[in-house]
């Protein structure tokens, strides 16, 4: 079955798959390398803008390692999961200065970079070097836990050891590099996770989950566990003139490197000498991984910046200015609604 389904998939990439997304232009590293990691949370149309902006301000990887880290991080605001960026900037320094701008070929090479995975590196090498290694992003493994009929939840290690396992026994001996684009392409556009198009599916007669047809029962759910919700008020001041006062947060955290206003507590507030009693904004919440975060922020008006002291890693930002700092999403939000 192992070449039967490669050559399915392959016979079917050449004629459906994607063949003209920004990155297929040139199926080199660094290209291919921030598509993987933009594509990790984020769905494709929304990637295309994030990633032209990307490559235009940063065309190759020494371009990238030689930038501010507040610079990616701010063509990254918007995107989420800020800890990606932080880690392209950091890999692109490791590349330049270690490995003379050159990336490593192969999978176990590339998986010693920060922020790279076995996915990733498998992307990476084996569309660009042609390495039979397999991929198993999230497309892939619904492919595959659906041809294989793999229950459990791709997150527990036993599903995702099996996934791997069958998804390297299925690879091709040749056309790596077309095989794992398509394997990318048929998860993202033909096994589909609400509808499946199992008609036009390339693979349909070897599908043990359409045999069953239980198709949407694979790949198993995560098992649902109760979030937390924890709070915070943010500080939000502003000036006459319409400039916002945000801080750097530190590097490591939540939203790490990125520009957020001052976060604080009740007490901390109410013992904060302010110009002004403090006036409620609307209430956010924003989700993390683990945690849901409920926002409350406050606003007080002050006539101009010398009105109160300094704090640490200060940034004062208006509508004219704001597109340069790397900002978390609330603090995006308040902005947009603040100063609109
Ligand atoms: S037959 Fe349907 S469920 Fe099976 S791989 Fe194809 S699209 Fe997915």
């Amino acid at each position: 079955m192992t070449q039967a389904f490669a050559d399915k998939v392959l016979a079917w990439f050449d004629v459906f798959g994607r063949h003209d997304l920004p990155w297929q232009k040139s199926l080199t590293p660094y290209p291919v390398w921030i598509s993987e990691i933009m594509l990790q949370q984020t769905q494709v149309q929304t990637v295309i803008p994030y990633f032209n902006r990307f490559m235009m301000r940063f065309p190759s990887v020494t371009a990238l390692a030689s930038a501010d880290l507040d610079e990616v991080l701010s063509l990254w605001t918007g995107l989420g999961y800020y800890a990606r960026a932080r880690n392209l900037h950091k890999t692109a320094r490791i590349i330049s200065e270690y490995h003379q701008g050159q990336f490593p070929r192969s999978q176990q090479d590339l998986l010693q970079l920060p922020g790279i995975g076995r996915s990733t590196a498998g992307a990476i090498s084996s569309i660009c070097f042609n390495e039979r290694v397999a991929i198993l992003d999230g497309n892939v493994k619904r492919v595959i836990s659906r041809v294989f009929a793999i229950g459990g939840w791709p997150g527990q290690r036993e599903t995702a050891q099996q996934l791997w396992q069958q998804a390297e026994a299925m690879l091709p001996y040749d056309r790596m590099n077309a095989y794992t684009q398509a394997m990318m392409d048929l998860g993202a556009t033909i096994c589909l996770s609400r509808a499946p198009l199992c008609d036009v599916c390339p693979v349909s007669r070897q599908c043990q989950a359409l045999d069953r047809s239980s198709v949407t029962d694979y790949p198993g759910k995560k098992p649902k566990v109760a979030k937390p919700t924890r709070s915070t008020i943010m500080l939000v001041i502003k000036t006459k003139g319409g400039e916002v006062r945000l801080t750097q947060r530190p590097p490591e955290g939540i939203w790490g490197g990125l520009y957020s206003f001052p976060e604080l507590t009740q007490a901390q507030l109410d013992e904060l000498k302010l110009p002004s009693p403090p006036q409620a904004l609307p209430k956010l919440k924003h989700s993390f991984t683990h945690f849901h975060l409920l926002i409350e922020p406050v606003l007080v008006e002050i006539e101009s910046r010398g009105d109160l002291p300094k704090i640490d890693n200060e940034a004062w930002v208006s509508d004219d200015n704001s597109q340069a700092f790397g900002l978390c999403r609330p603090a995006q939000k308040i902005i947009q609604a603040l100063l609109a």
